[in-house]
């Protein structure tokens, strides 16, 4: 309110509409987009249809009432070459009052031609009389609102109010980048890249000044990582597991059903490094499908029960909880350890009985669902957590789990749903990244085919031949609008048809309304190859094992997002059969979905697909509510910004390890910017 030409009403409207209460926050209110002048055209040279600016004078503004009694304000603009109709088909009754005639205005728009004559609708307008910003080659210009353009701060309106601050003599802005860094990574100093950011030069100085300011976002916020990754170190004792002991060696030495895969041995030393320490293990393994993460949990949980201590895996659905429940148990049972399924829905007596055995020690391994993460569960001694599949958790429930062990377990995230290499170090600075990079041996790529209902039969007939082989098929349905009813009778109505079509075979089915135990029981019967085909909602989406299927067919495929449709065709292709995945589509299918099913059929890398997706979908949608660890930065865009988050992570990385309090004088300004910005992130959980 102490800014020229604000006072108390617009200072009001500024903080309640866009939070603007400092005059730092006004110069963080970024444009939106420039308009750019350099370039002028002149009405006569209006040949083809497009976006331009024009500079002249409005004339003759006039309200026309069209044949269906809407009103339309159409206006005169004039140049030194000609003339150009404008129209306005919204507020028209309030330009029509504020339009201002016979005044230099620069335009611009989209330009129309009928039979050779230039229109325009909706022109942007500034006058260009009596104002210092009128006149710039480049203009910027700021989202407003409603409520804000009524006290004259439309986009003009924040132009003058920027201006003043950016444009007065005497400004001056504090740098927060120590000196050597802008020289080291050839960047502009902060004040002259907000000056230039709203006020661009030419177009390559603005380009210069948001690569500073982007870096300036990702630098603080790495930095906030780099500190956070320390406190984790230093904060959270964990029970060291020095010993690799009986269990773990009589499992490797006379039950491992394989030999290990290289990246699965890499990875486990990893983790045997980690979880010989005092500090807790905070470590991410990402695997595509199928590279054998559960293995990799297995043998790391050994390595805790070793030590005298529990261990626990929890997965996102009960019909992962139960598989890996059925598997574990296998593995365990020669070593005479116990595993305990703990998963809602499960009868009072059963669950009390399960809750003591978690209780008294008894059961080493525990597996389950959320329920694992409910109040009533108590460990006897905890030593490491896994969880499986862990973007489909939040961060918050992911804590819950190891936050009942004392000390604090070992912690052993999962995921097949790979982050671009990049991404995963944004997101994931204070955690440490293992990738099983390597498929066991033996494995066919999946082929992949994308098929129209025309081709249905055919594609019956094919699935015909693999059931005659003895192998099993998936048939996976749409979530169809989020309802869970719709979603299942869609599925229904399906396994009617395949039913009446593979009249010889059997057809079962799961879907998100069953009760668990008859999901376990189909799901049971389509692992004993007692039954053919499974016809499922997206239930199965993550983790399914069951190696004799050959075949995922997936219906609407269009309708599925690109990593649920690897989740997907990840569930065959298992063992060393070939395996085939078919994407159904109906007839009308988006740019996007075309993206989506010709990413499928192009590769089977998961990195890729991700990367692919990530482009598509852009980093908010990339991941999700769940994973919102994700800062909303202004202006860089993880996606499109790998190169100058790349510096900025060294750099902050750097910084933080010679000097963590930032003792050093050309530090000193770290320590107040790097609050500021953790409080603006405080999301990251
Ligand atoms: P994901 O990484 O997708 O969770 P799983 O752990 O379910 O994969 O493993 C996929 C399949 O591969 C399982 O049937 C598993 O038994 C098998 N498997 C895992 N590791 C190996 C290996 N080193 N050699 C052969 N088969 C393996
Ligand atoms: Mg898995």
């Amino acid at each position: 309110m102490y800014l020229k030409k604000v006072g108390p009403q617009r200072a009001e409207v500024l903080a309640k509409e866009c939070n603007i209460r400092t005059y730092g926050d006004l110069l963080h209110y970024y444009p939106r987009k420039y308009v750019d002048r350099t370039k002028v055209v002149k009405v006569r040279e209006l040949q083809a249809e497009g976006y331009v600016t024009l500079v002249g004078k409005i004339y003759a503004v006039e309200s026309v009432t069209t044949k269906r009694g809407r009103g339309r304000l159409t206006a005169v603009f004039k140049d030194s070459s000609g003339t150009l109709e404008l129209n306005w088909f919204r507020a028209v009754n309030w330009l029509k009052k504020s339009l201002r005639t016979n005044e230099e205005v620069a335009i611009f728009g989209k330009v129309s031609l009928f039979n050779g004559h230039p229109s325009m609708s909706h022109p942007e307008i500034d006058y260009l009389e009596g104002d210092q910003t009128n006149r710039l080659n480049i203009v910027p210009s700021y989202p407003s609102t409603e409520k804000l353009g009524r006290l004259g701060l439309d986009s003009r309106g924040f132009r003058q109010l920027t201006a003043q601050l950016l444009l007065e003599p005497g400004f001056h802005l504090q740098e927060n980048l120590p000196a050597y860094l802008l020289e080291r990574y050839r960047l502009m100093g902060r004040e002259a890249a907000l000056r230039q950011l709203h006020y661009p030069e030419t177009f390559s100085h603005l380009e210069q000044a948001r690569r500073r300011l982007k870096f300036e976002e990702l630098f603080f916020f790495q930095l906030m990582l780099a500190k956070r990754r320390s406190q984790r170190v230093h904060a959270n004792e964990a029970p060291p597991f020095p010993t690799v002991g009986e269990k773990f060696h009589t499992f490797y030495n006379d039950y491992l059903p394989f030999s290990l895969t290289n990246a699965q041995k890499r990875v486990l030393k990893e983790i045997r490094k980690d979880m010989g320490a005092s500090q807790q293990m905070n470590r991410l393994v990402q695997g595509d499908v199928g590279s054998g993460k559960t293995m990799v949990a297995f043998m790391s949980m050994l390595i805790a029960i070793d030590n005298g201590y529990q261990a626990a895996l929890m997965a996102p659905t009960e019909i992962l909880a139960e598989q890996h429940f059925r598997k574990l148990s296998d593995y365990a049972e020669p070593l005479g350890l116990t595993v305990a399924l703990l998963v809602g829905g499960q009868r009072k007596a059963h669950r009390r009985n399960v809750l003591e055995k978690l209780a008294s020690g008894e059961a080493h391994i525990t597996v389950g669902t959320h329920a694992l993460i409910e109040d009533p569960v108590v460990f006897h001694k905890l030593g490491m957590v896994v969880v499986d599949e862990q973007h489909k958790f939040g961060v918050k429930q992911r804590a819950r789990l190891w936050q009942k062990g004392r000390p604090f377990p070992h912690n052993l995230i999962m995921t097949a749903t790979p982050i671009p290499r990049t991404l995963a170090m944004t997101l994931y600075g204070d955690v440490d990244v293992s990738i099983i990079d390597e498929l066991p041996p033996g494995r066919k790529p999946i082929k992949t085919v994308w098929r129209g209902e025309s081709r249905r039969l055919e594609v019956w007939g094919f699935i015909k031949k693999e059931l005659q082989r003895g192998k099993q098929a998936y048939v996976v349905y749409p979530l169809v609008e989020e309802s869970e009813k719709l979603d299942y009778l869609a599925a229904v109505e399906g396994k009617e048809k395949l039913e009446n079509y593979f009249s010889e075979y059997r057809v079962g089915m799961v879907h998100g309304r069953m009760k668990p135990e008859d999901k376990e029981i189909e799901m049971q019967l389509f692992l004993q190859n007692k039954l053919n085909m499974l016809v499922s909602t997206t239930v199965i989406e993550v983790g399914v094992d069951v190696p004799n299927s050959t075949v995922m067919v997936i219906e609407n495929a269009e309708k599925f997002g690109l990593s649920q449709l690897h989740q997907l065709r990840g569930r065959v292709g298992r063992n060393d059969e070939q395996s085939y995945c078919i994407l159904m589509s109906g007839p009308k299918v988006s740019n996007q979905g075309k993206a989506r099913l010709q990413a499928m059929v192009d590769t089977n890398d998961g990195f890729q697909i991700a990367d692919t997706d990530l482009q598509l979908r852009g980093p908010g949608d990339f991941l999700g509510t769940r994973q919102s660890g994700l800062p909303e930065f202004q202006l860089a865009n993880i996606a499109e910004d790998q190169a100058i988050l790349q510096e900025a992570r060294k750099a902050a990385f750097a910084i933080f390890e010679a000097d963590p309090a930032f003792e050093h004088d050309e530090h000193a300004m770290l320590a107040q910017y790097e609050q500021a910005f953790s409080h603006r992130y405080n999301t990251l959980a």
